[in-house]
């Protein structure tokens, strides 16, 4: 049987959880699309497209709000879905909207 020092064992299980923890980073790193009939967003009333708002129920809706112009925005303004400060764990679409809106400033 081959002989392997303790210092070579021990830097193969730090290689080892390193990837395992990477794996596991990515994963996590990946939120999904969110759904307009989930409870968060229901009850924000969000809209992936924000010209389906209902306009009797949101009053204070505008057609120029989207989720790419709301201060809780975590995207870049070119992106399509990006997360956001009120939907955790999820992806918005640019074009949406929920009750929450805060137009950002500039
Ligand atoms: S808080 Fe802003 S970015 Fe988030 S869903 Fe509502 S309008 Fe879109």
């Amino acid at each position: 049987m081959m002989h392997i020092p303790h210092r070579r064992v021990f830097m193969l299980k730090v290689v080892a959880s390193s990837a395992a923890l990477a794996t596991a980073g990515s994963l996590q790193a990946a939120p999904k699309k969110v759904e307009e009939s989930e409870p968060k967003a229901a009850s924000l009333g969000y809209k992936h497209d924000t010209a389906a708002v209902d306009a009797k129920k949101f009053p204070k809706h505008a057609a120029g709000q989207k989720c790419n112009g709301c201060m809780a925005w975590l995207g870049k303004p070119s992106e399509a879905w990006a997360e956001c400060d009120l939907m955790v764990d999820r992806l918005v679409n640019a074009n949406g909207w929920c009750s929450s809106f805060v137009k950002t400033k500039g």
